[in-house]
């Protein structure tokens, strides 16, 4: 299978070099030359297999024999050693769990999945392999426990001083060996801009090894198609028809769900549930899509004020925005309504549900107005609650319990290496690191 950028369908590489690179030379996004359809059979008979089987079989369709077989099993054994439970509100009405890994969020998939694929790709390297990360919240703890201890990786993680959680910020600080972290001053925004522009960055490019582990990187991308197949899986046998509701940042989830319909799943539709960082909800509207600077909510993975995944979704549909409309369903929500939709998930269906998913609930709501009940309705719920335990326990008034996995983090000590939002000081940085 061929990769080509979302600037130019002729630049084309193989997965190793579009794992590698991240970004095209062009700075495009790499697209697959075709989604692989499963096979009928496969399709019809999804729960004769495990969720690593089912995972295999799609990665194999992507990667063809770049990877050999009993090696990208390792891989898929390795990073999915983890569950993605259906969890079952009300008839017709499910919540899919993607917190079960360590960092306690849906990244887990691709971040893990990533790692094992880079190192796989790094070995026969005698030169390190620098990754460079932007990340709002979860994409940073993520990779940070994705890569932690990768032979042959440095990760250095860029975030938003002040503007992700203390247990988000521990999680990324705290790791140290080849995990470095940089607090930069400014907004998340800022360090996506300035991620992208090192990678364009001829000089620096000629001295370091550089790659990215944003969702940008299509090995970030498939792996989280495997959890929809689970998903359909675990719904079984339906006469109604599947809608999926995702809280939205980058799309890269979003994104990984229009490959699973292109594969062959029977999806009838796609809610694309935002804050207020609503850019890809006027484009539903409009047909423009007009980047802003993010604002600060309660769903903070979600402050994207210029979704990256947006250029793979005009290529996977030609541009066709009536064709868009048709598959992804979109609206915007503030934090006033996020709260009320905490505490009424928690009243109606006893479900602790974290503000993420609560984006995701309210957008259901909307959608059962626009187009009544008669659907199975899956919303992702894309991280565990305890991640935001203060501001859940505030608005529901009851103990939240920290998984022991999160809880290990609290202790040890923060250290990151604070820099302005100007290019040049994390590209001084960066030369020192090598
Ligand atoms: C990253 C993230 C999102 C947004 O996912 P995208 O793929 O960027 O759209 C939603 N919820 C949580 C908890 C996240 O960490």
């Amino acid at each position: 299978m061929n990769y080509y950028s979302t600037n130019n369908k002729n630049l084309k590489v193989s997965f190793k070099d579009a794992v590698l690179k991240g970004l095209a030379e062009d700075g495009g996004l790499f697209m697959p030359e075709s989604i692989p359809e499963l096979n009928k059979n496969f399709i019809q008979n999804l729960n004769t297999f495990s969720f690593q089987e089912m995972a295999f079989t799609i990665a194999k369709n992507f990667i063809d024999d770049e990877i050999e077989e009993d090696q990208l099993e390792k891989i898929i054994y390795d990073s999915i050693n983890f569950d993605a439970p259906l969890v079952k509100l009300d008839e017709n009405f499910f919540i899919l769990e993607l917190f079960h890994g360590p960092s306690l969020a849906f990244k887990d998939f691709g971040a893990r999945f990533m790692a094992r694929v880079f190192s796989h790709f790094n070995k026969d390297n005698y030169k390190e392999l620098v990754i460079l990360v932007a990340t709002s919240g979860d994409t940073g703890s993520a990779v940070a426990n994705g890569f932690y201890e990768a032979e042959g990786i440095k990760v250095v993680i860029l975030y938003p001083s002040g503007k992700i959680s203390d247990i988000q910020e521990k999680q990324i600080t705290t790791l140290g060996k080849n995990i470095i972290a940089l607090e930069i001053e400014g907004t998340f925004d800022d360090c996506q801009h300035l991620v992208k522009k090192a990678f364009v960055d001829t000089e620096l490019k000629t001295k370091m090894n550089l790659s990215s582990a944003n969702s940008i990187n299509i090995a970030r991308l498939i792996p989280q198609s495997f959890y929809y197949v689970n998903a359909i899986k675990q719904l079984g046998v339906t006469n109604k028809k599947i809608v999926f509701s995702v809280p939205s940042g980058n799309f890269g989830n979003l994104t990984a769900g229009l490959f699973a319909k292109k594969m062959g799943l029977n999806i009838e539709r796609f809610i694309a549930a935002v804050n207020r960082n609503n850019v890809f909800t006027e484009y539903i509207e409009t047909g423009k899509l007009e980047p802003r600077p993010s604002v600060k909510t309660l769903s903070n993975a979600m402050d994207v004020g210029n979704p990256s995944n947006f250029s793979r979704i005009l290529e996977l549909y030609e541009n066709n925005h009536d064709q868009i409309k048709k598959d992804i369903y979109s609206k915007s929500f503030n934090d006033e309504q996020t709260i009320l939709a905490i505490k009424e998930v928690y009243k109606n269906f006893n479900y602790i549900i974290d503000p993420h998913g609560a984006v995701g609930y309210l957008a259901v709501k909307e959608f059962a107005k626009d187009y009544g009940n008669e659907f199975n309705i899956i919303i992702l719920e894309t991280a565990h609650p305890a991640k935001f335990s203060e501001t859940i326990e505030n608005i529901l008034g009851i103990d939240i319990k920290t998984p022991e996995r999160l809880k290990k983090y609290q202790s040890r000590e923060k250290h990151s290496i604070k820099i302005s939002n100007e290019y040049d000081k994390l590209k001084d940085y960066l030369i020192t690191v090598e």
